[in-house]
């Protein structure tokens, strides 16, 4: 080709590509019927899928109903699009993570969460050791176990019942609604919590866990054990989307400027060691738990959760995935432009 025909090409990309994202967005349709179909789009095509097994390390998990199935879109300006079983309550657990990071962005700063977990994707399954042994310094993030239980440890209370205090409270807040520990799920997990007793342990070897490892670990877990249900998990990624202010109570959650830095850390590392191909296909950033829940952000606009007991081998949520990606691809919403899987 002729250079000159080149450098005109390679100066008008970039406005070609501003067209098309404009145009992208102007043809979007985000109605309130184009949200209800797309979530009821998604609940119809895999209500039936048996892919995948509920958690059984935690043995309560194994003993939830595998066929439970929700899909709900919660918006920035507060509306819920639901489809299923949308007040079933299940364990948030892992779901809960981001929002504990939140809470120290919040008592202290992002770039603590930066220098004493760590923000980089370990490709490594969410209760990995061998993560821990190989990025000795800047261990982790605070998605998998180990980041995690170091969150914990790193929120500033004076004794065991004010971290726990603050914890629930937080994610309360991002919930907009009261939220109770499911008993059965903590005694059942923290009864045989060995392997994350272990990763407490190794952290606090390296100075690189805040709190005593026993009180740490007993918080991660009741953490973990809190009773959400679909709607209650939307409309946490939706204070999300709002840039931090819950859009049903109006409460500010976290500062709209530390937002970006949170959905960062939950699009490279939400899905352990499927991070990248979640990206690929969603597009989104997100967040999933072994309970079966799921929950995504779409900057700006609006949060789609969804839960399904059984998991991939990653653990992660088989049906939930499928309804995410469904929706991310027919809303055409995922953050690098629309995605086209299906
Ligand atoms: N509480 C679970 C655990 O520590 C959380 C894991 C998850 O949801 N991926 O193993």
């Amino acid at each position: 080709m002729d250079i000159h025909i080149k450098r005109l090409a390679a100066k008008l990309a970039p406005a070609c590509l501003a067209l098309i994202v404009v145009a992208n967005y102007a043809i979007a349709d985000f109605s309130d019927e184009a949200l209800q179909r797309a979530v009821d789009e998604a609940y119809a095509e895999f209500k039936d899928d048996q892919r995948g097994e509920n958690a059984d390390y935690i043995p309560i998990l194994a003993e939830v109903p595998s066929d439970l199935f929700a899909v709900v879109i919660a918006t920035r300006d507060g509306k819920l699009f639901t489809a299923g079983d949308i007040e079933y309550r299940f364990s948030i657990q892992s779901v809960s993570k981001p929002f504990t990071a939140a809470l120290i962005m919040n008592q202290q700063s992002p770039e603590v969460i930066r220098e004493k977990i760590g923000v980089e994707p370990t490709g490594m399954p969410f209760n990995s050791k061998l993560a821990l042994a190989v990025y000795e310094q800047r261990s982790v993030n605070p998605l998998v176990n180990a980041g995690a239980i170091a969150a914990v440890s790193l929120v500033e209370a004076n004794d065991e019942a004010q971290r726990w205090e603050l914890i629930h409270r937080n994610i309360e807040g991002f919930a907009g609604s009261e939220l109770a520990i499911l008993d059965e799920v903590f005694e059942s997990e923290y009864s045989s919590a060995s392997s994350n007793r272990g990763i407490a342990n190794i952290l606090f070897n390296d100075n690189r866990l805040y709190a005593d490892p026993e009180e740490s670990l007993r918080v991660y877990t009741m953490q973990c054990s809190i009773g959400v249900n679909t709607r209650d998990l939307a409309v946490m990624g939706a204070t999300l989307a709002n840039g931090g202010e819950n859009p049903i109570t109006g409460e500010r959650m976290l500062a709209a400027e530390d937002v970006p830095e949170l959905l960062a850390i939950m699009a490279t590392a939400g899905f352990y060691d499927e991070s990248g191909e979640w990206m690929f296909s969603a597009g989104l950033p997100a967040k999933t738990g072994v309970g079966g829940g799921i929950v995504a952000v779409v900057p700006g606009k609006f949060a789609i959760a969804a839960f399904a007991p059984r998991l991939d081998e990653a653990g992660n949520s088989v049906r939930a995935m499928e309804a995410i990606r469904h929706i991310s691809s027919a809303l055409g919403v995922g953050v690098f432009g629309a995605n086209s899987y299906d």
